[in-house]
């Protein structure tokens, strides 16, 4: 489908038919996936974790950390630094134990990613990507940044195939006794699609 410009010479058409497809295809991509901010970025303490994580995982688990909020990106890093060397130090995890955590700056940070097991819900770790909002969302709801970044994350996860196409939302609640993610997070989530 060579949309000549006429007189202009056939070889010419198909770079620029080449172009175009780069250009639409870094467009995809861009549209796709949200930008994450990388584990090297946010700490200089590695990740030790040796069990891998399957691809086309049944459930997307949200979170909260039942910590502080942030609102910035060195805030949020901070956060993260603290939960990571709470759940190293004190619990003797291999690194944080979310897959992915989202910060009120609007970022998302990769903890495990979609490569490691998480440690976050406790038999369902290899079945699932667990996702955390920091901050404690009982009585408020994280703000729009931090639940456009969760959902996109998502959609993400699943165009990747990281999540299968059929995955279901959960909140950690529906699968272990807890409060996790939160009353008011939680009302949220069953408004998100492919919750249930
Ligand atoms: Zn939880």
């Amino acid at each position: 489908m060579l949309n000549m410009v006429p007189g202009e010479p056939h070889s010419k058409a198909v770079q620029r038919m080449k172009i175009l497809l780069v250009i639409s295809g870094i467009l995809l991509v861009v549209q796709g996936c949200p930008p994450i901010i990388k584990h090297s970025e946010w700490t200089t303490r590695a990740s030790s974790c040796t069990q891998s994580l399957s691809t086309s995982l049944k459930y997307a688990v949200i979170h909260h950390t039942d910590g502080n909020p942030c609102f910035n990106i060195s805030a949020c890093k901070r956060q993260l630094q603290n939960i990571q060397h709470y759940h190293m130090d004190k619990r003797g995890w291999c690194d944080i134990g979310y897959n992915f955590l989202i910060g009120e700056d609007g970022n998302i940070y990769e903890g495990r990613g979609w490569t490691k097991m998480g440690a976050h819900t406790r038999g369902y770790n290899d079945v699932s990507l667990g996702i955390s909002i920091m901050g404690n969302f009982t009585s408020v709801v994280p703000n729009s940044k931090a639940l456009n970044a969760a959902q996109s994350l998502i959609q993400c996860s699943a165009s990747r195939g990281y999540l299968s196409s059929v995955y279901i939302l959960k909140g950690h609640r529906q699968l272990r006794p807890t409060n996790c993610p939160g009353n008011a997070l939680y009302q949220v989530i069953q408004t998100w699609p492919r919750w249930g």
